[in-house]
């Protein structure tokens, strides 16, 4: 679903770019997460991604079209990629209905009504939270309402959803209840996602790949198996023993 092909980053007056040559690809229904620390990188790769960011080179393809290269930028509404953040971003003045119409706000021209309130009904089964539609978002748990902000994402039926710490606002019990969930979710909708966390065993209950960067590269990609057994850099190796 995803090929990104040598992206590199750089932000004008900054001497080191923040991205060198990231390579990767996805496949149908796969999930990679993305790990580094504070800096490293993953949000401005997600927002690339996402089409917020132009990168500085390199492409990225979505379902085989180019969508960020030297022929210009997709924007993001128009690339079917779903993404949710570590601050909800649930709108407080919408209901739980509305913010999840407004997930499908630019495929509300092929639904009708029925059709709109039948695929909210659908997302809300899906994170477990039938029944919620005319509550609104301050009216829920901080697990609830990351749960909406999936389902919103998951509303249109994209491909790839880009999730960027989802779970770090979260106590740790809701933490590790929701990220079980998410993947369930995941496997059972066929979507492909990057997640991105700090929070290695996170990673690991989450994830078929994971991808470890630093300062811009992405040190190594593999299972969760080859990246303990065989780290590809003295970084990978010193970050993922940290945390044991
Ligand atoms: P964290 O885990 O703390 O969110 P991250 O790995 O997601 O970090 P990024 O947010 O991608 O890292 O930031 C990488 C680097 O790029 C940082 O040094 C940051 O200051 C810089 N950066 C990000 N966005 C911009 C911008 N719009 N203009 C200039 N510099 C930026």
């Amino acid at each position: 679903v995803l090929t990104v092909q040598d992206v590199g980053k750089s932000f004008r007056g900054q001497s080191t770019p923040v991205l060198q040559k990231i390579s990767f690809n996805l496949a149908p229904g796969e999930i990679l997460g993305l790990l580094g620390p504070s800096g490293c990188g993953k949000t401005t790769l997600l927002r690339i991604i996402a089409g917020f960011e132009p990168p500085t080179s390199g492409t990225v393809h979505l379902e085989g079209d180019c969508v960020s290269g030297e022929h210009g930028l997709t924007p993001p509404e128009k690339r079917q990629t779903g993404m949710v953040f570590q601050d909800y971003a649930l709108f407080p003045h919408l209901t739980i209905a509305d913010n999840i119409a407004f997930g499908l706000r630019h495929k509300s021209q092929k639904l009708n009504r029925q059709q709109i309130q039948g695929r909210i009904g659908e997302v809300l089964h899906l994170v477990g939270l039938t029944g919620l539609e005319k509550r609104y978002p301050h009216e829920l748990s901080g697990g609830q309402q990351q749960r909406i902000a999936l389902a919103r994402a998951l509303a249109p039926k994209p491909n790839l959803i880009l999730l960027d710490e989802p779970l770090s606002n979260l106590d740790v019990q809701v933490r590790q209840r929701l990220r079980h969930e998410i993947r369930h979710i995941l496997k059972a909708t066929g979507t492909a996602a990057i997640f991105v966390t700090h929070d290695q065993e996170e990673a690991m209950a989450i994830s078929d790949r994971i991808g470890v960067m630093y300062r811009g590269n992405l040190e190594q990609i593999g299972s969760p198996e080859e990246i303990y057994r065989s780290p590809a850099s003295r970084f990978v190796a010193e970050f993922v023993t940290q945390a044991n």
